[in-house]
Order: C-alpha cells, then sequence, then structure tokens
C-alpha cells in the first residue's frame, strides 16, 4: 500500500534571496508553505557565498539621497538590515547600495521563518526529482535520507532553473566565455579594519611587485577589498577566470575554483602581512561555503525580458517588480562593465518572465527568472531577486487549498 505522502500549498526550491522572500510572501498569505535549502542556512549567495552588499534596491537617481524601488519584502529587508549593521545605504559612482553582513542576514532570515508557523524549513535537503500527476511531486534526498512530498505550487527559487532540468524542460545559458564570471569572496581579520585611500594604492603596488616576484598569482591582480562594516574585518573579492571550458554545473571545474580561490587568497593575505605594516597582523578569517557563481541556467517563461527593456525602461501591464540595477557585465578580466538606462529609468519585470512555458502552478524567482542574458546582468542582485521572490511567492499562494 502506497504510504499518503506530506502535502503542502506551496514548495520553494531553494532559500537565497529570492526563495527567503517567497516562502515568507506564500506563508504570509496563509499558505502551509515548505522552504527547501542544501545549506545549513539561508541566504544563497549572499551568505554562504558572502556577497556583502544588497545591490537593486533602490531607484538610479542622480540627485543625492537613496529612494527604495519596491515595496514590500525588498525594503522590509533593507529596513531589517539597517537595523541590524547601524549602515545605510552609500552612494557608489552613479548607484546606492546598502552594504549587508552575511551573519546578520543568517540571523534576519531566521527570524523571518521562525515568525512564520505555516512554513517548514528543511535545512541540510536536496531536491533530487520533480514531478507532476494532478499535484507536483518533490523528492528531497538529505539526513533524513530520501522523502517524497507533494505541494499544489512550486516555486524555483534555486538560482540554476533546477527544476526546468528536472522536467527535462528547454532553459537557456550561454557559453564560456560569455557566461558572467565567477568569483571567490573571502573574509580577512586586518587590524584597523577597512583601508584607506593611500592604502589601497599601496596595496595594489605591493600586489604587482608579489605577482613579479613569484609570490603572488597572477590572477590576485584584480583583487579588491571592502568594509565589512566590523571592527577589524574586511572582505576580498576576487574575480576568477573559470577559462574557456567554464561550466557551473561541473563539479570538476567548480572544485578546481574552490581550490584556487583560496590559494590565491591564502598566499596574497600572507604576502601582505609580510610586507608592510598597514597589513600587520592580517590573515584569512573566513572562508565561503562555496565560490559565487553569478550566472547559470535561466528559464524560458512566456515573456522572456531583454536588456533593451532594460535600456529604454520598458513598462508592462502585468508588472510585479522594478529592476533597477544598471546591467553589470563581468565577462571579462578587465573588471566590471555596466550599461545604465536611458534617464534613470527603470523597467518592469512582468509576472510572465515567472510563470514558464505551459506549466500552471509553477513559477520561478531571483536569478535564474526568464531574461536574456544581458538582463540577467541586471535583475540577478538581490535587491531585485527579493522583489521576484515575493511575487513568485504571491502568486503559488494563490494555488492554495481552499
Ligand atoms: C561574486 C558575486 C558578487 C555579487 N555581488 C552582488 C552585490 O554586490 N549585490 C547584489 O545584490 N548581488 C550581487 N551578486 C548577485 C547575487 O548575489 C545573486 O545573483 C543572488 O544572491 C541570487 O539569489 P537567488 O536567490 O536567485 O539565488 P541563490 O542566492 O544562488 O540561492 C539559491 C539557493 O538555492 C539552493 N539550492 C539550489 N539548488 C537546490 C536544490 N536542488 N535543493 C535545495 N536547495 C537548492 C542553493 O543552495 C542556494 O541557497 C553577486 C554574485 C556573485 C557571485
Amino acid at each position: 500500500m502506497k504510504s499518503a505522502r506530506e502535502t503542502f500549498d506551496v514548495a520553494v526550491i531553494g532559500g537565497g534571496s529570492a526563495g527567503l522572500a517567497a516562502a515568507v510572501t506564500a506563508a504570509r498569505q496563509g499558505a502551509r508553505t515548505l522552504l527547501i535549502e542544501r545549506h545549513g542556512y539561508l541566504g544563497g549567495m549572499g551568505t554562504a557565498s558572502l556577497v556583502h552588499s544588497f545591490c537593486g534596491l533602490y531607484l538610479l537617481r542622480d540627485e543625492p539621497g537613496a529612494v527604495l524601488a519596491n515595496p514590500g519584502f525588498a525594503s522590509e529587508m533593507a529596513e531589517r538590515m539597517i537595523a541590524a549593521t547601524g549602515i545605510g545605504p552609500v552612494r557608489m559612482g552613479r548607484v546606492d547600495v546598502l552594504p549587508q553582513h552575511p551573519v546578520e542576514f543568517v540571523r534576519i532570515a531566521d527570524e523571518l521563518i521562525s515568525a512564520e508557523p505555516m512554513i517548514e524549513l528543511r535545512l541540510h535537503s536536496e531536491v533530487t526529482s520533480i514531478s507532476r500527476e494532478s499535484d507536483w511531486n518533490i523528492g528531497i534526498s538529505g539526513r533524513s535520507g530520501a522523502q517524497s512530498l507533494t505541494a499544489r505550487a512550486l516555486v524555483d527559487a534555486s538560482g540554476d532553473a533546477t527544476a526546468a532540468a528536472m522536467l527535462g524542460l528547454d532553459s537557456a545559458m550561454v557559453d564560456a566565455p560569455r557566461l558572467q564570471r565567477p568569483a571567490y569572496v573571502f573574509g580577512v581579520h586586518r587590524p584597523g579594519g577597512l583601508l584607506g585611500d593611500s592604502e589601497r594604492l599601496e596595496t595594489a603596488g605591493l600586489i604587482t611587485e608579489g605577482i613579479r616576484e613569484g609570490c603572488v598569482p597572477r590572477d590576485a591582480m584584480g583583487l579588491t577589498f571592502r568594509s565589512s562594516g566590523r571592527d577589524s574585518e574586511i572582505f576580498g573579492t576576487l574575480d576568477l577566470s573559470g577559462g574557456e571550458n567554464y561550466d557551473p554545473f561541473d563539479a570538476r571545474c567548480l572544485t578546481q575554483l574552490e581550490i584556487l580561490g583560496r590559494s590565491i587568497a591564502a598566499k596574497t593575505v600572507a604576502w601582505l602581512a609580510g610586507k608592510s605594516v598597514i597589513w600587520n597582523g592580517s590573515y584569512v578569517s573566513q572562508w565561503p561555503v562555496r565560490a559565487g557563481v553569478r550566472e547559470s541556467r535561466r528559464w524560458i517563461g512566456e515573456y522572456v525580458l531583454t536588456g533593451s527593456d532594460l535600456l529604454a525602461g520598458n513598462r508592462f501591464e502585468d508588472e510585479v517588480a522594478l529592476a533597477t540595477w544598471p546591467m553589470e557585465f563581468r565577462e571579462t578580466a578587465r573588471g566590471p562593465k555596466l550599461r545604465f538606462p536611458k534617464e534613470n529609468q527603470p523597467a518592469g519585470i512582468p509576472l510572465r518572465c515567472l510563470k514558464p512555458v505551459g506549466m500552471d502552478g509553477l513559477f520561478v524567482a531571483g536569478r535564474c527568472i526568464s531574461a536574456d542574458h544581458e538582463a540577467q546582468a541586471s535583475i540577478r542582485v538581490m535587491g531585485t531577486c527579493f522583489a521576484t521572490g515575493e511575487a513568485a511567492g504571491r502568486a503559488a499562494a494563490s494555488f492554495r487549498h481552499p
């Protein structure tokens, strides 16, 4: 006899920025919601990969003063983060960003989930299969072994369009070398904390000297350091070349990236600490759980948001969120290339970008929504992921059992 499977209204795959927003929103709508995450905490790239600022929260403006673009969950996260860190939005060139601390992000996510009795969170659990009868069947594997659950609606917030692959549906992905480059972010203990302008210059010179002397790997050239907002703690960010055969789904390739990232970070920080009083007493204090992946598979939805939509600031009748971040291309070793929309206009993200073609009861959120390679270079940022996550959670909750 078949044993009864646990049944939910909504199941969310992945607890990054988008999945957190989707699960909390669905639960707040009264849907019994299951949130499945393979790591031991929520936040995705914003915690496990130590990405430490929320971009895309604010409108693009020439005038000073940051103005939130998306009300609802994205604004709530901004408020909660500011309350946790005591740090408000910071103007960087033409954009406003909110520094965020991954430790606080994890804690805020725990708090949000604990406040929602309608959410069941399964950490250390990986979605391994998806199929459909009248409801969605979801296979999960984890510390409790293999389990099978059902849900009326599904949100794919995996970042990788995981459900598309499992359902054997078409998805989109550009090949290396066009794929946005991966990166490695790590924590550094540095007495004195953030570097001033002259110290940054001196550091760049020291890294160049280290490369010339063969003590520091060449890939350390673009290494940048930013404040974590905490005493004596900074983050280093190292863009990596995944090489011509970079494939974010190839475990061998990812293994090489992890080892390469750690090796470059360790050698560079040790070189700096031994070379200069400004780095005296510094050491790598934190590795990420995983190297950062900026781009992988994207869903093909009822509408594919394009780079031209973003440049023109196009708006849509069924829009559910605003994309405000300039398209940020990280395809080459020459650093980021930004493309801004006409007159700073935000573009709308239609609900159709969150709805895979012909799939009733399935929604997508976050960096793998239906967008072309150019538009993904904007909508992947966490401020926008919160907003598409919220929209997907709301749409999925409408499928709840009466
Ligand atoms: C180096 C780097 C720097 C960046 N800089 C910034 C920045 O400054 N500001 C900014 O806003 N954005 C930045 N981004 C982009 C941003 O961090 C990500 O695009 C965003 O966090 C994606 O959110 P997401 O929820 O869509 O996916 P993710 O954060 O990737 O979350 C997906 C989650 O799903 C889980 N998952 C996947 N598959 C499964 C499965 N089968 N079963 C269970 N769980 C699963 C994963 O473990 C993960 O936790 C950067 C990205 C990188 C890599």
